[in-house]
């Protein structure tokens, strides 16, 4: 696990566009925060730039202290899951989970463990040897979320990961995200338009409208009790 911290970040892209607009934002060892806010008001750009895929325009990051400005995603010890899973359709599930950890070179006993042991913490032990077009949404889901956290990140990034499944899976998906976040005691930021969601996994909710940060705190401080 690793802290965050953000100095006054902001985002110009070249057209003009302000997506983000000085933003400071620390997020503690091991803590779920969930960015909250319309959709366009700048959360996956705010994502994007911790995880390395965009550079800020001004201001600092800083990952567990050290400022990350420049540095390859790679290098940054982030595992950050979509929207659309963006699975390997010629890869098993397994050989999905399995990748990022071929990549880091681990040797094949240990992938082969470490594989099972996320894929059973995820409830999809049984289909290791099936094909993304095999699998049901939520299952889906559950693969992505396993590529991800399989090489055990110091911090998740997670952006409206439930967005495009129903409601009754939504819901499931929800209670077992925040299970797995908090026994794996990885930092989260969490990105969603759906304060239910905000309200349900959060320990702090940061509020985002039009580029610019607007409130930070528990539930209970940023909407008073129900
Ligand atoms: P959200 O995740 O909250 O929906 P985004 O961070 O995706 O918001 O986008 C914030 C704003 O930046 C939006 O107005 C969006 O249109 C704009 N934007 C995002 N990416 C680019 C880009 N590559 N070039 C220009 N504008 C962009
Ligand atoms: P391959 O063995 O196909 O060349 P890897 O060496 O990358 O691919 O191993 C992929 C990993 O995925 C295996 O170590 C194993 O953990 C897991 N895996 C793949 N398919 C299955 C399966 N059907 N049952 C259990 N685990 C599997």
């Amino acid at each position: 696990m690793t802290t965050v911290a953000l100095k006054d970040v902001s985002k110009v892209f070249s057209d003009g566009t302000v997506a983000v607009d000085k933003v400071s934002l620390d997020v503690a060892d091991g803590e779920f925060m969930v960015l909250l806010g319309p959709s366009g008001c700048g959360k996956s750009t705010v994502l994007r730039i911790i995880a390395g895929l965009e550079e800020p325009s001004s201001g600092a990051v800083l990952l567990g202290g050290e400022v990350a400005n420049g540095l390859p995603p790679r290098e940054r010890g982030v595992a950050m899951v979509f929207q659309d899973f963006a699975l390997y359709p010629h890869m098993t599930v397994g050989d999905n989970i399995a990748f990022p950890l071929r990549l880091s070179g681990l040797e094949q006993d240990s992938r082969t463990e470490r594989v099972s042991d996320v894929a059973s913490v995820l409830g999809i032990g049984d289909v290791l040897g099936r094909r993304p077009n095999q699998l049901s949404g939520g299952q889906r889901q559950r693969v992505a979320m396993g590529r991800a956290i399989v090489r055990r990140p110091g911090l998740f990034l997670m952006d409206e990961p439930l967005s495009n499944l129903d409601s009754g899976l939504r819901a499931e998906l929800r209670a077992e995200i925040s299970a797995l976040v908090r026994e794996m005691g990885v930092s989260t930021i969490y990105v969603t338009h759906d304060q239910a969601e905000a309200l349900t996994m959060a320990d702090r909710v940061a509020i985002m409208r039009k580029g610019v940060l607007q409130d930070v705190g528990t539930p209970t401080q940023v909407y008073g009790r129900p």
